[in-house]
């Protein structure tokens, strides 16, 4: 995970403006060196939310939320401290130097990163665009799937023949990637598709980044789903699908449903 220093998110808390963080989520009113208004934590009627700018600082009375704009933040998008940083950083036009704990591993999760994003977009494009996405889009309609869902969702599908995408990635020098994230696979015959003829899903990790492929066949052939491997992008057990999509609704209403399958 990236690690900044002290200096830079120092430089994002006073660039920030809390006042106006804040006001974008709770309707707030001057009183002194203060701002007020309702929570946004807890069901109130009178105020009892008091932003303070000079320190930089929220508190509510009633239910003890409080701190910078940064646990604000987290709290109202659902966002990880570092991830809570970089947003504010963007919208306040603070770069922000990565402090080098990269090494190997990392540079490894990022080709596996490019490689999962280049198959996703190229299963995409496939279902949308060519002759062989014909009767994947007509499987989601009968699912009642509707265009908007699937794209939201990234939803694709791979094609019949055997290396398709092991071209695209080939092209792209990720073959390698390509083969420990489990999209291609190399044996006596060369190199081939892992996933042929399915609907993909791409599933993705909280922060939105695609990390693994479910992929469901349309005719009768087992087995029914075929899913990416573990990989050093994509632990099965430490990983929601949908949980990039429903966090924000998640944190704002304290509450979640889980349910089986895509
Ligand atoms: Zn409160």
């Amino acid at each position: 995970m990236a690690r900044y220093g002290d200096n830079a998110i120092d430089e994002v808390r006073q660039r920030a403006d809390i006042v106006e963080i804040i006001g974008a989520h709770v309707r707030l009113r001057r009183t002194g060196r203060n701002f007020v208004g309702l929570c946004p934590f807890h069901n109130e009627k009178t105020p009892s939310f008091s932003v303070n700018p000079e320190r930089g600082f929220f508190h509510c009375f009633g239910c003890g939320a409080g701190g910078t704009v940064f646990n604000f933040i987290m709290k109202v998008e659902g966002l990880t401290f570092p991830e809570a940083i970089r947003s504010l950083a963007t919208r306040y036009g603070v770069s922000l130097p990565e402090l080098k704990n990269d090494g190997p591993a990392a540079a490894e999760r990022d080709a596996l990163t490019r490689a999962n994003q280049t198959a996703a977009e190229f299963y995409a494009h496939v279902l949308w665009n060519t002759h062989d996405g014909e009767l994947a889009r007509e499987y989601l309609r009968s699912r009642g799937i509707t265009t908007e869902t699937a794209r939201a969702f990234m939803v694709g599908f791979s094609p019949a023949r055997p290396a398709s995408l092991a071209k695209a990635l080939e092209k792209r020098g990720l073959t390698e990637a390509g083969i420990k994230a489990g999209v291609v696979k190399r044996d006596a015959m060369g190199l081939h598709d892992a996933f042929r003829a399915r609907v993909m899903f791409p599933i993705r990790d909280a922060q939105g980044k695609v990390i693994a492929f479910g992929g469901r066949v349309l005719d009768a052939r087992m087995p029914k789903y075929l899913n990416s491997p573990e990989s050093p992008a994509y632990s099965k057990a430490r990983t929601l699908y949908g949980l990039h999509e429903a966090r924000q609704a998640i944190a704002s209403q304290d509450r979640v449903i889980i349910v089986e399958g895509y």
